[in-house]
């Protein structure tokens, strides 16, 4: 048995908000103790936090590690080439603190495989749970990588195969989105009726859904047809914020894609610009009644759009303290809601006893200032230490 004890952590507790000085006993990647006065047991190997801020581990629930950030990369046009850009992403991720993600959205099924090399241990990577390709209609938003789908019956197969795949989760498309040319962010694209079927297959296999949302009336068609998650979400009113709160779903509102899309200059194409411009007010205020409404936000950056790298994780943070969270609920989107989101939150999200050793170790502390979560010096995963600067 592998027992290691991790001292002289000033450590997170995200459900009371608040830091103590503190050590934890981990054995076989599972926390067995953790608080002020825990002894060092015989035997076990130590691990100095050198009083730095311990956090429990990050998530980012809306990942590409399929895709490059960087716009001068080439389209890759082999399937080694698309792996090696997920290895590269999961070593980036890994890097910057990040311990657990969810893509949305691969590519020829090479995410799948990468999550089970990466189970296996072949490369360094943090946990993650995959929706192999997304689905979306003839033409509609990702269609050059998804799995394009028309008609009930369809939605339904292509569902199906996602999971014959090895799929994790659903992703759906029900709304244009913004670096897809000629299509609309606002524009409905799937119908209630074929989102319901493949949200329905994804449940009946244990599987959560996730949409790409932008627009008001595709989110709605989306809620009612049981989705799990919205993600983007540029337009909600307070019917979606309060169906959102009764039904359990998370937004996730990726305000890292948004600012690198308006804000950053290689790369982004004048379609893609005009359209983000747009709505780039509303999308804060809907965030803003999100979270004033209660809704669970979780942690999402949609990572692998252009300049928008797998190390800007912690951002994501940054801007929602920024839009008006507290400190405390930003860190909260980043860790326990987004494990709330994954349905891993029994497991995952804090630093109890009996929850898997997942840590992000800052070099100062993010609740004297947000901007500190850009900073990580160690990363934990099960116990392990995957990354130390
Ligand atoms: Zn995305």
């Amino acid at each position: 048995m592998s027992v290691k004890y991790f001292t002289n952590g000033n450590i997170m507790d995200v459900v009371n908000e608040k830091i103590y000085k503190g050590s934890i006993v981990v054995e076989n990647g599972i926390i067995t103790q953790v608080g002020e006065d825990v002894a060092c047991p015989e035997g076990a190997e130590v691990i100095d936090f050198g009083g730095k801020t311990v956090s429990p581990g990050i998530f980012n629930c809306h990942t590409h590690i399929c895709m490059s950030a960087n716009p001068s990369d080439p389209r890759p046009t082999s399937d080694a080439q698309i792996a090696i850009q997920a290895i590269k992403a999961c070593k980036e991720f890994v890097q910057s603190g990040v311990t657990f993600i969810r893509d949305v959205g691969g590519s020829n099924y090479v995410d799948i495989d990468i999550r089970d090399a990466a189970r296996k241990g072949d490369f360094v990577a943090p946990e993650m749970v995959v929706s192999g390709k997304c689905i979306c209609m003839t033409g509609g938003h990702g269609w050059s990588m998804g799995r394009e789908a028309d008609g009930v019956d369809d939605c339904r197969k292509a569902a199906r195969e996602q999971l014959r795949a090895g799929a994790d989760c659903i992703k759906v498309m029900a709304t244009g989105g913004v670096f897809t040319k000629g299509v609309e962010p606002g524009s409905q694209q799937l119908n209630e009726d074929e989102l319901r079927a493949a949200i329905e297959e994804g449940h009946k296999a244990g599987a959560k859904s996730c949409t790409h949302a932008q627009g008001m009336s595709g989110i709605k068609a989306a809620l009612r047809a049981g989705i799990d998650s919205i993600e983007h979400g540029f337009y909600m009113d307070d019917w979606c914020f309060e169906w959102m709160k009764e039904h359990g779903t998370t937004f996730v509102p990726t305000l890292t894609a948004v600012y690198y899309t308006k804000f950053s200059e290689a790369g982004i194409p004048e379609f893609a610009r005009k359209k983000v411009d747009a709505a780039y007010e509303d999308h804060l205020n809907t965030f803003r009644g999100a979270y004033k409404a209660g809704v669970n936000i979780a942690l999402g950056t949609d990572a692998g759009t252009p300049n928008n790298y797998p190390n800007q994780t912690g951002f994501e943070m940054v801007l929602m303290e920024k839009a008006g969270m507290t400190k405390w609920d930003a860190i909260k989107a980043g860790t326990i809601n987004s494990a709330k989101l994954v349905g891993v939150e029994k497991t995952h999200g804090t630093i109890e006893a009996g929850k898997k050793a997942n840590f992000t170790v800052y070099t100062a502390n993010p609740i004297e200032d947000m901007n500190n979560v850009m900073d990580c010096c160690m990363t934990v995963i099960g116990g392990e230490v995957v990354y130390k600067k």
